[in-house]
């Protein structure tokens, strides 16, 4: 039995910021740790999302028998309902976890119902050669965990992304007394979160917010706006909190965050108050002083909820003078633009926007920093140590910290790149070859057209529909269009009457224009992906082709 290999795979992750993905191999089973998507960077504009090949899955479908989540977060189950129109295995994860897949997974049309299997932390599952036991962590988002797989070779801890918040606001805390009696008891591999392995010190508690939030709940004296990420639901519970007891009352604002918070609180993972909530469309017509919003959108994303907001092009909800909007989450790195220019619309309104580090803080990220990487590491005491969640300087750091710690019994940490094999026998572990792995960019339609069919644009797929480039002149100063649309398409040809659909094409450019506010015009991001979607929806209705559309905007 103890003679066949065990090998771990990282098909996403590493070396890049989303989509963690990790296979799991002994003899003939294979376990997927988790399955994310990452948002696409400014240079795949038009694409959609961004999810990992399952090439090396689908080449050993009959192996592969469950998909093993650790939480929530999109990049790591942003992938689920694509791995499933694929591969069909049951998936595992908590209450939470799954609730967040099933959202996801109504966006698509899978032929069989997915078999979701919940689990709770201290549960054990068998799957295969594999006990998988689901170990509490902290990390920003709740119902997080931890695991230790068993296998015929020795045990395998995979943190999942975590910190170490000793005061957790919902106090469930990290169970490290589970994680140390594996560690005493021997453990072959650890795969540990490495995000934050270029932070020192501890990361602080969710708990560090709350004074900086108070404080806005106390001074402010007309709306308070608050955005965050729509999975904090601990950041959601403070909100709730403050607006009682400052007598505020709270509408929730945008689609994910009307629904995840509806999920949180369908699970009981979320106190909302009796009476608290206010409907978005009341929101505007009650005293300024007794009114709290949270909105989804604190990445800019042009057609979220707060940058509607921001070009007050939102059904319900403006910002104006004396309003009080408090971006808390962190600024991802390429996404500064959308953000600073959201931000700046809203302060061109009059609003006092907070935004970026302060003390104390808005926002506290949800990933160990150097501190807690140690704790973990000296708590499990692992033979071999494969840092994993982060872009290649994070990794290499986390694996020299290990190294410095010296701590019986390591022997090795490797540093491993996505689709690397790492192989473990009785005589070691070793890096052996590779398998294919890669991303895969997915058109899902336009944002709020909820997906019917799920197109794969490689670059075949590109090269067969071609490419479609409507080019706008709009004067820098009145942001009114200088010319009618031109479009040029390369590789999109279109049958009999396709003079009739670019003339048609040109007019949906220039209704789309026509459509918009002047404060929407005078926003690139906002404007190109209205037109994206516009015309978008156009062509797919009169061609069924899907070329990609990369709307040109010059200012003359
Ligand atoms: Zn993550
Ligand atoms: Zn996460």
């Amino acid at each position: 039995m103890v003679d066949q290999k065990l090998q771990v795979i990282p098909l996403g992750g590493l070396g890049e910021f989303g989509m963690n993905m990790t296979a799991i191999r002994y003899g003939d089973d294979i376990i997927v740790v988790d399955a994310g998507m990452m948002f696409p960077e400014a240079e795949l504009l038009g694409v959609d999302l961004v999810m990992p090949d399952l090439t090396f899955l689908k080449e050993n479908q009959a192996q592969v028998r469950a998909v093993i989540l650790t939480h929530g977060h999109e990049d790591h189950i942003g992938a689920v309902p694509y791995f499933l129109t694929e591969i069909d295995v049951p998936v595992y994860g908590t209450a939470f976890t799954l609730a967040l897949v099933e959202r996801r997974m109504e966006e698509y049309d899978l032929e069989k119902q997915p078999r979701l299997i919940r689990v709770k932390p201290k549960q054990a599952i068998g799957v295969g050669p594999f006990q998988i036991e689901f170990i509490h962590v902290t990390h920003s988002i709740v119902s997080a965990v931890a695991l230790a797989i068993t296998t015929p070779l020795g045990v395998i801890i995979h943190t999942g992304d975590f910190k170490v918040d000793p005061t957790p606001t919902d106090n469930e805390l990290f169970d490290l007394h589970t994680l140390a009696d594996y560690g005493k008891r021997g453990v072959l591999l650890l795969l540990s979160d490495s995000t934050n392995a270029d932070r020192p010190g501890y990361t602080e508690s969710e708990r560090a917010v709350r004074p900086r939030m108070e404080e806005v709940f106390s001074r402010a004296d007309r709306r308070v706006v608050v955005s965050c990420f729509s999975s904090s639901i601990h950041r959601i519970q403070l909100v709730l909190d403050l607006a009682r007891e400052y007598g505020r009352r709270v509408a929730v604002v945008g689609r994910s965050m009307v629904s995840v918070t509806e999920i949180a609180h369908s699970l009981g993972l979320l106190d909302i108050p009796d009476g608290i909530l206010l409907r978005p469309q009341d929101a505007m017509n009650q005293d300024p002083s007794k009114v709290a919003i949270l909105i989804s959108g604190t990445q800019g994303e042009p057609m979220s909820a707060l940058a509607r907001v921001a070009v007050d092009n939102h059904k319900h909800i403006s910002v104006g003078k004396g309003d009080t909007v408090v971006l808390s989450a962190r600024i991802i790195p390429g996404n500064e633009k959308p953000i600073f220019r959201m931000i700046d619309h809203m302060a061109r309104r009059g609003a006092d926007v907070m935004y970026g580090s302060m003390n104390p803080p808005l926002h506290v990220s949800g990933h160990a920093s150097v501190e807690e990487q140690k704790l973990v590491l000296n708590l499990c005491r692992p033979k071999y140590f494969m840092p994993i969640h982060g872009e290649f300087r994070q990794l290499s750091k986390h694996a020299r910290l290990a190294e410095h710690l010296r701590f019986a019994g390591l022997e090795e940490t490797f540093i491993m790149d996505t689709g690397e094999i790492l192989e473990l026998d009785s005589h070691g572990a070793r890096k052996s070859g590779k398998v294919p792995c890669g991303r895969v960019c997915i058109d899902s339609g336009s944002v709020d057209d909820v997906v019917q069919e799920m197109v794969i644009r490689d670059r075949r797929h590109l090269s067969e529909d071609g490419i479609v480039l409507p080019i706008i002149a709009i004067n820098r100063r009145s942001g009114r269009m200088e010319s009618a649309p031109e479009i040029v398409s390369r590789g999109f040809a279109v049958a009999e009457d396709g003079t009739a659909i670019m003339d048609n094409a040109r007019q949906i450019v220039a209704r789309t224009l026509e459509g918009s506010n002047d404060e929407e015009k005078t926003d690139w991001g906002v404007m190109k992906e209205k037109i994206r979607a516009d015309l978008k929806r156009y062509i797919v209705k009169e061609t069924s082709r899907r070329p990609l559309i990369m709307p040109v905007i010059l200012e003359v």
